[in-house]
């Protein structure tokens, strides 16, 4: 017999697709009308690196966001009725811009082959579509009084990275160093790149793993004089080296730092969330005693 579990405290949010468009040979653009978006009070958007949790079916599953009864709840009678393996499978996503007075916004999707959930959606969906959501969560901006604003990031922290070079302070120099496939194939600037002091620095993977040529780039360059904010976010194993880079050999004040994994290679985002912890605790661990050596 199925035991009745608690339906969540807070409904989904709905989207739907109204277009998309491909800006880069492994980005597609998604347009999504978002009535929530209207209400400051209840979506707050004070942030540039606001991400939501988007809710797929998964694969097999008996409903989908499609469906004609599916509204806000249809989490919740999900989670109620069905077995553990029809509910609904979570990958976080930045949004990338929003529009209050439309209730859109837009999030940009890495398409990294066939593997996985919403790469694979967002390759293939078509509008009308809808789809669930929770959140949104977020809690960096950058700020004025730092001599610059340092972002490092791979294609999946791209959205949040052009999110916070348009916030910039006015006059806050700032510099972006985003891994690509391919410097030669990069992403459709931001808007305030050609600002003075606004650099974004791409740079070509060229076939080596995830995250190494970030590392190589951004330790490189060193750490600027002065004070300095920094937004790192992408695959897990370049946050390890960078976190050292930062804090033990930099020591730069954690307070200054945005920093953590946003996939992990070989992993689906669910064993990537569960490990996070474990992960994070390790290098804490190792930077402390190094730190102490
Ligand atoms: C706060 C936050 C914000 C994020 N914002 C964005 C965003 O705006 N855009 C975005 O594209 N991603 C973003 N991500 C990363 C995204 O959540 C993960 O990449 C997620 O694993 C993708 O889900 P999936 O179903 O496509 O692949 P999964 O089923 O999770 O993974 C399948 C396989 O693909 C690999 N994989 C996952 N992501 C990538 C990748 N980017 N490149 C290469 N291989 C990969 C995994 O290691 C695994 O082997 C964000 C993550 C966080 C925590």
């Amino acid at each position: 017999m199925t035991t009745p579990r608690k339906r969540p405290d807070r409904p989904a949010h709905l989207a739907t697709v109204t277009a998309t468009e491909r800006t880069a040979p492994d980005m597609v653009r998604v347009h999504l009308d978002v009535p929530a978006v209207r209400d400051a009070a209840t979506f707050p958007l004070d942030q540039t690196d606001h991400y939501v949790k988007l809710l797929f079916p998964p694969v097999g599953a008996s409903w989908s966001w499609d469906d004609d009864d599916a509204d806000a709840d249809l989490p919740g009678r999900v989670r109620n009725t069905l077995p553990r393996e029809e509910w609904p499978v979570m990958r976080t996503y930045t949004l990338r811009s929003w529009d209050r007075d439309e209730g859109s916004v837009i999030i940009d999707f890495v398409v990294h082959g066939d593997a996985g959930i919403a790469g694979p959606w967002a390759a293939s969906v078509t509008p009308g579509s809808r789809i669930g959501f929770m959140g949104p969560g977020g809690a960096w901006h950058p700020e004025a009084g730092y001599d610059r604003v340092i972002f490092a990031g791979d294609e999946a922290a791209a959205p949040a990275i052009f999110a916070g070079i348009e916030a910039l302070p006015y006059g806050t120099p700032a510099t972006a160093y985003v891994e690509v496939a391919d410097a030669g194939e990069p992403l459709p600037l931001p808007v305030r790149a050609d600002d003075d002091g606004v650099d974004v620095v791409w740079v070509g993977r060229d076939g080596a793993t995830h995250g190494t040529e970030l590392v190589r780039a951004v330790t490189a360059a060193g750490i600027p004089a002065g004070r300095t904010q920094w937004f790192v976010h992408g695959v897990a194993e370049m946050i390890r080296d960078l976190r050292r880079f930062l804090f033990v050999e930099g020591g730069v004040p954690k307070e200054d730092v945005s920093i953590s994994g946003y996939w992990r290679l070989g992993m689906v985002e669910d064993e990537w969330q569960a490990s996070k912890r474990d992960f994070n605790r390790e290098i804490e661990e190792a930077e402390a005693a190094a730190a102490g050596s």
